[in-house]
């Protein structure tokens, strides 16, 4: 990876719009054009739908995949199913292996992302896992995300070192026989842009924006803010995750509920 590359990305922030479609459009178009059997990792999260969105135009069937991690918002659940019926989705909704509180018993909960960390062990046994095993299982040959290189550092790097469009044989400790590409069309998008995209195309919003800045398991508490977030949506849950984590909360001292500082 060089500082060039760094550079260029950063040369893409305050690119117009339709500049960022157009090169979203072509990296699609490429990888449509290099494979067999497409597929598009869906979350229910704005990057996602924005993808989802532009890669439909192309291949109004391709294979959509979403995975239920068994402890999503129940809104965001809501939403992503309502989508896959009323867009008329080629849909599959997978499940993992293991569950949320049998990993974090195992390995604990997940700690704030930092770009030298990696991946949590839940996010690879709750999503990762379960949409590689079905990309081999189905001769996926590309894979699309909605990922962007503005929405983290790790992601700065990753995309300065791989490109929008690159071929593998690994995806995570998921090992494949023959290379598959991965396409990230929204490599240079940033969130403004994300909601500009929406805006525009009049796209439906996830409810779960209404309380949240991200959308992610409710029981993550792998960002920064994830207690408040908690404790305003699903106080029950708040209290017992931070018991698990052995830290008291206000409410335990005589009835004091918690409060925003
Ligand atoms: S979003 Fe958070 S809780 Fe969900 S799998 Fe990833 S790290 Fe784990």
């Amino acid at each position: 990876m060089s500082y060039i590359k760094l550079k260029e990305i950063e040369d893409w922030l305050d690119k117009p719009l339709s500049k960022k479609i157009e090169i979203a459009e072509r990296i699609i178009q490429d990888a449509l054009k290099q494979t067999t059997k497409q597929a598009v990792a869906f979350s229910g999260g704005k990057n996602s739908l924005v993808l989802l969105h532009l890669v439909l135009q192309f291949e109004p069937n391709i294979i959509v995949v979403f995975c239920n991690t068994g402890v999503e918002y129940p809104q965001n659940l809501k939403f992503v199913r309502r989508i896959a019926r009323e867009w008329n989705l080629n849909f599959y909704e997978l499940k993992p292996e293991k569950n949320f509180w049998q990993i974090v018993k195992k390995y604990g909960f997940p700690d704030h992302r930092r770009w030298y960390k990696k991946e949590p062990k839940c996010c690879w046994y709750l999503k990762n896992k379960p949409a590689n095993d079905f990309y081999k299982s189905n001769n996926i040959d590309c894979v699309f995300t909605g990922i962007s290189a503005f929405e983290s550092r790790t992601r700065k790097l990753h995309i300065a070192n791989k490109g929008p469009l690159y071929w593998t044989k690994r995806i995570g400790d998921t090992k494949f026989k023959r290379p598959i590409l991965r396409a990230h069309p929204l490599a240079y998008w940033t969130d403004k842009d994300i909601w500009e995209y929406i805006e525009v195309k009049q796209l439906p919003i996830n409810p779960i924006y209404d309380f949240a800045d991200r959308n992610g398991c409710m029981t993550c508490t792998g960002f920064i803010g994830w207690e408040k977030q908690l404790s305003q949506v699903n106080p029950a849950l708040y209290r017992r995750i931070m018991h698990m984590m052995g830290k008291r909360v206000l409410s335990d001292y005589g009835g004091i509920e918690f409060e925003d500082t």
